[in-house]
């Protein structure tokens, strides 16, 4: 085995590799740009070297600083990650001209497989069927027609040197076909620094599936079942899983013993992945050959109880593999959800800022493989990907279950991510029934939300667990003051139940708290369904509460506020108001009143931290004066009175931090108003 080697990636990839090298005793060299100071991956490593600026460009993609840094700290093999160089043959070559090892496949295999026309080409030599088109390189527009007429629409163009998705496009009719052409061949041209483009049929409703393969250096090529990557957004994975319900038996010896071909074909070495898609007819067609370990690898190493990335170090001194393709059965299932900083209701954009606050999920059968932490600074010059969580179980139900109940708890403040987004895909009736195609998004999400309501029995769930959190801010609230109370005669009768009134976009529901005489057991009345509800101690925590109802646990994600509570649960984010019977009566007769003390709440515009509080409860203060200051992404802004008036009561103070639309201060109705 290796004594030493250089990391040449970042984030939850670099840490996933460090992992297996503690396991294996082999020392790490980690890499980190200027902004990477202080980075998780850097922390753990034996080593690390410091590479440039901020900009990829200027540190984790220059290949003759990461050899030398490896050659400085005395490695004898790089381990490229995903990504950034782990699919340059250039670099590899560069790797093994400097006398180290890079753990992949050659150079000549990746470049030949990582040009989509090439290794199109050579699967059709070794007898694996792919997408009917034309794979050559399309020289103008009236070529484009003319091979466009014999292939049918709709079709896709595709960059032959591209990945990640980009430059994609569908050309539904003839009349489509030029513009995209030139949108193409522009997004082509600056991404990839290569304007091949080809074009291929565009199948219309298919599932990804790609088989993983491992493959040593005397001939032995293995496959490791399948994973299904259909749901995806702008050709991006979001959920993986390992194996896929779309496959028998038969159908995955097929698709693994043609990827296995392919392999061995192209000469290839160490891990890699043949990308299908399977056509809703139980046709597959090879897209595309990854020549380096998937994002989505941890759900193979589930099912099939294997390390890829030690076997990857193993293959890559030169060991034979030991594993036989007979004893590689899948056992259970895995699902994996993709967490991004990115914004589902803004087309998937990237979203940046300091994370405040960092509380992954734990548990049985969750992994959790992530990079960063509380303190992290999202940018702009990286991938969007912070951690992936796995959920793992004896059967699909099972794992989904676990791995809703993993995003239930998941709690990362100051940027926005997906997390709530994917934890609705997985809850969506069509993915738990397996009815998957690459078009699963649009077909079921609009602005990325659900098309169809939350399921009831949900909505209930999130009016027990405002109704709880409330309910138990009250009574301690109560209970700490009564020994201040003067204690005049006996000592009030302790009520039997507690009613609220429950008001959520979804509508309006009357709750009630009722003890049952064990102790952390109560009823809880949802209108008319009677729920029992198990709260163990301090388990509102972090953010999380954690319940259990009619014998099951349950995982909420909740903020506080005043009479509001957000929550979250199961992909479905509400913003619940609690009355009690009393303040309901109120609000229904006076809406108006209730609408106005509304709007007299000074929301916070951005998450940040809160740098000063220029006014208290009774200033006056006018329009545009300066109350708060926030800092946000290394910037101080001031946060401007948007009216003139009265300040009620002031809710938050310097040096906490804050969340987008969290109350900042109170007005004082203006008297003549009412
Ligand atoms: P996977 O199938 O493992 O998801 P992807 O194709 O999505 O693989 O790529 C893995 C990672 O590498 C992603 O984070 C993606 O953004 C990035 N990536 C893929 N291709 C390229 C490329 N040509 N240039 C830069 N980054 C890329
Ligand atoms: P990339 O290198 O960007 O990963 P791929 O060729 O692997 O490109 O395709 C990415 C995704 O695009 C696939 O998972 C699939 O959803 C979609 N796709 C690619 N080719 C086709 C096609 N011919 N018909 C329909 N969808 C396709
Ligand atoms: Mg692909």
């Amino acid at each position: 085995m290796f004594d030493k080697i250089l990391i040449a990636n970042r984030g939850e990839i670099a840490r996933r590799v460090i992992r297996t090298c503690r396991k294996l005793g082999v020392e790490t060299v980690a890499v980190y740009s200027d902004v990477d100071f202080r980075s998780p991956h850097v922390r753990e490593a034996d080593e690390a070297a410091y590479l440039g600026p901020a900009p990829a460009s200027q540190s984790y993609l220059v290949k003759e600083k990461l050899i030398e840094a490896a050659l400085s700290h005395g490695c004898q093999a790089i381990h490229p990650g995903y990504g950034f160089l782990s699919e340059n043959a250039e670099f590899a070559r560069m790797t093994a001209n400097a006398g180290m090892v890079f753990i992949g496949p050659s150079a000549e295999a990746i470049a030949m497989l990582g040009d989509k026309m090439a290794s199109k080409a050579l699967a059709i030599r070794s007898g694996v069927p792919v997408v009917p088109g034309h794979h050559e390189p399309l020289s103008d527009l009236d070529e484009a027609r003319r091979i466009a007429r014999e292939i049918g629409f709709p079709l896709l163009l595709k960059p032959a040197a591209g990945g990640g998705g980009r430059g994609m496009r569908i050309v539904n009719d003839a009349e489509e076909l030029p513009g995209a052409l030139l949108a193409c061949q522009d997004e082509t041209r600056k991404s990839f620094s290569d304007d091949r483009i080809f074009i291929e049929r565009y199948i219309a409703r298919p599932r990804h599936i790609e088989i993983q393969i491992i493959a040593d250096q005397h001939g032995k090529v293995l496959f490791l079942g399948e994973r299904e990557c259909s749901v995806q957004r702008r050709y991006q994975k979001v959920i993986e899983e390992c194996p896929s319900v779309a496959l028998d038996d038969g159908l995955r010896q097929q698709m693994g013993q043609v990827a296995c071909a392919l392999s061995r074909e192209a000469g290839y070495t160490n891990a890699g992945t043949v990308e299908f898609i399977l056509d809703e007819d139980r046709s597959f067609y090879f897209l595309e050959m990854n020549t380096r370990l998937q994002v989505e690898h941890t759900v193979t190493e589930w099912v099939f109880g294997v390390d890829l990335v030690e076997l990857q170090l193993r293959v890559a001194t030169g060991e034979a593999l030991a594993l036989q393709q007979q004893a590689l059965q899948p056992r259970g299932w895995a699902i994996e959800a993709r967490i991004c900083a990115e914004d589902p209701s803004r087309d998937f954009f990237p979203t940046t800022g300091m994370i405040t606050r960092y509380a992954p999920p734990q548990g049985h059968n969750i992994r959790v493989d992530d990079g960063v932490a509380a303190g992290s600074v999202i940018n702009i010059h990286y991938d969007s990907l912070l951690a992936k969580v796995i959920g793992y179980g004896e059967n699909r139900e099972q794992a989904r279950e676990t791995l809703i109940r993993a995003l239930n708890s998941y709690h990362v403040a100051g940027i926005t991510t997906n997390i709530d987004f994917a934890n609705a895909i997985i809850t969506h009736p069509a993915f738990a029934a397996g009815v998957l195609s690459t078009r699963f998004i649009e077909e079921h999400f609009d602005g990325g939300t659900p098309r169809e309501p939350p399921l009831p029995e949900h909505l209930h769930y999130m009016v027990i667990a405002a109704t709880t959190i409330y309910h138990f801010r009250q009574r301690l609230v109560h209970d700490s003051l009564q020994p201040m109370m003067p204690q005049v005669g006996k000592k009030p009768a302790v009520r039997a139940h507690y009613d609220y009134v429950v008001q959520v976009s979804d509508g309006i529901f009357h709750t009630r708290v009722e003890g049952t005489g064990e102790p952390q057991q109560w009823n809880i009345a949802v209108d008319d369904a009677v729920y029992r509800v198990k709260t163990p101690p301090f388990e509102f925590y972090r953010r999380r509460l954690k319940l259990e109802i009619d014998g099951r646990y349950h995982m909420f994600r909740a903020r506080h506020q005043e009479h509001h509570i957000q929550a979250a649960y199961c992909g479905v984010v509400r913003n619940f108001e609690i009355y009690s019977p009393r303040e309901w009566e109120l609000a229904v007769h006076m809406p108006r009143l209730k609408e106005e003390v509304e709007e007299h709440f000074l929301r916070c515009p951005m998450p940040g931290l809160v740098v000063a509080v220029n006014v208290d409860a009774g200033s006056y203060v006018r329009l545009g004066q300066e109350l708060l200051r926030i800092e946000s992404m290394k910037m101080e802004s001031a946060v401007a009175s948007p009216l003139e008036g009265l300040v009620r009561s002031v809710s938050v103070s310097a040096g906490q931090t804050v969340e987008t639309g969290e109350p900042l201060l109170e007005f004082e109705l203006p008297s003549g108003s009412g």
